[in-house]
Order: C-alpha cells, then sequence, then structure tokens
C-alpha cells in the first residue's frame, strides 16, 4: 500500500533517536525483570520482544501528575506581616498552570493497550465533562502500535473485541519482519510521523509477510468464549457473597491488579504544600485497597476484598458496558492475570459468573390472586414489641 514504510533493525533506535530531538518518544525496555516504558535513552537500550509488563497509560494519564501549583501572599505562620497588608491582600493565592504537553510518540504500545484508550475516551473526554489535562496530552500524543507475533497464556484480547493487530486508536502498526519493521499509517498524524529518510518505502511482499504473522497470532488465541449476557449475570449475583468469597479467597488486596491494568482510571488528588507554596497532583488510585470507599463518616461500604474483587469485575463487564453502549472496560491483556502473585485470574470468575447466574433457578411465574377474605380486625399493638422487632431488624 502506498505510504507503507519499512525500517531496518539497525535504524530503529536512530530513527527514535531523531524522533526524539522534537517529541518526547515513549519505547519499551528492561528495567530489573520488568520491562517499562520511559523516555527513550538509547544507553538503556529497547525490549520489543518481552511483552511489556506495564501499559503505556502513563503517556496520557501520568501515575500523579501536577494538575497546578499555587502560592499564598499572606506571609508564613507566626511571620510578621507587613506594614499596610489588608485582611485581602492576605487571602490572596497565586495560582499557576503546569507548562502545556510535549509532542509524544509512543513506539511500540500494543494492540490491547492501544484498545484500552476507547475506555479512558468516554471517561475524560465524555459529553458532559472533558479533562483538559488527558484531552491535550492525548491530541498530542501519536501511537505507533506493535503487532503481537507471539501471544501469552494470558492474554485473550480476542474475548472482549480486540486482536493481536489492533489499529483502533492506532496511528501506525508496526509488525516486525526478519529483518526490519514493517509501518503501516492508519491515520494522517501517523502518516507525518514517518518522514525520515530513515525509512524506506515498504516492499511490495512485506504487507503479505506482515498479515501471516498477523493471522498467525491470531490463531494461537484459540477460540473466544461468548460473553454474552455478561453484564446481567454479574449484577444478578451481585448479592451472592459466597461466589464473591470464594472468588477472592487468595487475594491479598495488593493492587497489583490495578495498577498494570490499561483501562483502570481512577485517581484521588491532594495538595502537597511547603510554607507558603504547594502543588496539586492526582495521582493513581486503587479500589483493591481497603481505605479506598471509606467515607468520612467513618463507614466503609466495600470493607471486604469480595466486595472490592466484586466491584473491580464488575466495573469492567457490567456497570461500564451499561454506561458506554455495550463497550467492555476489560481490553484482555492478561496483565492482572500474569502479575496477580495469588493467581486470581479474571477470566476464570467472568466464565465462572457466567455458569453461576444460569445455575440460579428462574423465580416462579405469579400465580393468580385469589379474592380477598374479610380482613380480620387488627390486633390491639402490644405495648414495647414494636421497638423491639426494629432493633431486631436494625
Ligand atoms: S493483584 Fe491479585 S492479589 Fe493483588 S489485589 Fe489484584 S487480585 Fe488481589
Ligand atoms: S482487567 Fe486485567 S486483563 Fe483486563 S485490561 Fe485490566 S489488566 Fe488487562
Amino acid at each position: 500500500m502506498p505510504g507503507n514504510k519499512f525500517l531496518a533493525t539497525a535504524d530503529v533506535a536512530a530513527w527514535l533517536g531523531e524522533l526524539s530531538k522534537t517529541m518526547r518518544v515513549f519505547a519499551p525496555r528492561n528495567e530489573g525483570q520488568a520491562v517499562v516504558y520511559r523516555e527513550f535513552d538509547a544507553a538503556k537500550g529497547l525490549e520489543l520482544r518481552r511483552k511489556p509488563t506495564e501499559s503505556a497509560k502513563h503517556a496520557l494519564f501520568p501515575r500523579s501528575e501536577e494538575l497546578l501549583s499555587f502560592s499564598y501572599l499572606r506571609p508564613a505562620f507566626g511571620a510578621p506581616e507587613k506594614e499596610g497588608e489588608t485582611p485581602s491582600d492576605v487571602s490572596q493565592v497565586q495560582v499557576k498552570m503546569p507548562v502545556e504537553p510535549m509532542p509524544t510518540v509512543v513506539f511500540g504500545m500494543l494492540g490491547c493497550d492501544a484498545g484500552s484508550v476507547t475506555t479512558f475516551d468516554p471517561i475524560y473526554d465524555g459529553s458532559k465533562f472533558k479533562d483538559v489535562y488527558y484531552l491535550k496530552k492525548r491530541q498530542a500524543t501519536v501511537f505507533i502500535v506493535r503487532a503481537c507475533a507471539e501471544v501469552l497464556s494470558t492474554c485473550f484480547c480476542n474475548w472482549v473485541g480486540g486482536d493481536p493487530a489492533n489499529t483502533k486508536n492506532a496511528d501506525v502498526l508496526a509488525t516486525e519482519l526478519s529483518d526490519g519493521w514493517l509501518l503501516q499509517p492508519v491515520t494522517e498524524r501517523g502518516e507525518k510521523a514517518l518522514t525520515s529518510p530513515l525509512l524506506k518505502d515498504a516492499p511490495a511482499a512485506s504487507e503479505g509477510q506482515a498479515t501471516a504473522i498477523h493471522d498467525n497470532a491470531r490463531k494461537s488465541l484459540g477460540d473466544a468464549p461468548n460473553l454474552e449476557g455478561i453484564d446481567a449475570a454479574l449484577f444478578s449475583l451481585f448479592a451472592d457473597n459466597d461466589f464473591w468469597q470464594r472468588q477472592s479467597a487468595g487475594c491479598l488486596a495488593c493492587g497489583t491488579c490495578t495498577y498494570l491494568c490499561p483501562t483502570c482510571h481512577c485517581f484521588s488528588i491532594t495538595d502537597e504544600t511547603s510554607a507558603r507554596n504547594g502543588v496539586r497532583l492526582r495521582s493513581w488510585d486503587t479500589c483493591m485497597a481497603s481505605l479506598y470507599t471509606l467515607e468520612a463518616s467513618g463507614h466503609n461500604p466495600r470493607s471486604l476484598k469480595a466486595a472490592r474483587l466484586r466491584n473491580r469485575v464488575g466495573h469492567k463487564f457490567a456497570y461500564f458496558l451499561r454506561n458506554n453502549d455495550g463497550q467492555i472496560s476489560c481490553c484482555g491483556c492478561g496483565r492482572c492475570i500474569k502479575s496477580c502473585p495469588s493467581s486470581v485470574d479474571i477470566r476464570q470468575i467472568v466464565k465462572d459468573a457466567l455458569v453461576q447466574a444460569a445455575s440460579i433457578a428462574p423465580p416462579p411465574p405469579p400465580q393468580p390472586v385469589a379474592p380477598a377474605a374479610a380482613s380480620p380486625k387488627p390486633a390491639a399493638p402490644v405495648k414495647g414489641k414494636g421497638r423491639t422487632k426494629e432493633k431486631a431488624n436494625g
């Protein structure tokens, strides 16, 4: 196809180095035993074979992000006030917004992770609310998605509408061939990113080679189960405590699953201050932590990990789906399965939920109502009984 480019393996680092001169470039590299997305540094290398341990969501939604900085104009506590200062002077606060985000490229993002952006958009770019911090980064970021040649036993993108060569939200699809990369632009923005002299026009046969790699990866994923009705199944099990106790028995409430999940998007906001200055930060939060839902009253509606796991699975496969035109908010990346210290497997929970919900006997059909007999005279209230019953129910 015209526009397809070829990048020799030996030129990948040089090309990323070239892009880094004008843009922020995130690419995967090894750090300890993990594969993480960091700003490209030729000295630290690249890892384009192993599946990244984390997703690249922090390019759009940083772990901890400055929303604004502020300074109180009043003197620090205990310091003498300036002569002639009025009460309105001392209550003033100067607010500074952060600098505009730099143009960014994420190289080697996986197809499942690109798919996860579909979960972020309705939240941060919804019809009611627009999050300018997210939107500016989204507009400034080019996604070069790497097609998976191999899949892991924990991958299940095909269960949730994904694909190893997913192009949804991608600007360029990159497929590794035997001696280099086929770069296929998907959007105009992607096309504009492929202008370096290091990139040659792709040979005619390369597209067929890439398709064979994509097909092979699709085949390795196996068949996907039918998840139709998963939302109704999870709703019907909402009050089935035994089911959720069983599913969460091994969970350690460590939060790894949520921090590694490309679709998890919860945050908390804190002000970090020092003397008269401060910054307002938005930081990732995890619904698997026991304090996540602790209310100011002291009540915690999800103090049990069974309730928290129910919420995590329910949010991804039922609540989000009902609110967003059937969109499941799990992209099937499998990270929560691979990195869970306790082997909690969201695929198994979903399958068990479908089986368990199907086994619940439907309620008997309503019976015709018999004609009402004359109502007996209500018994005279017994002193103190109503109070006792109320207490027993409370
Ligand atoms: S990673 Fe596993 S053990 Fe940790 S909170 Fe998630 S389900 Fe529980
Ligand atoms: S729930 Fe698990 S499999 Fe689904 S997107 Fe999150 S980490 Fe990936």
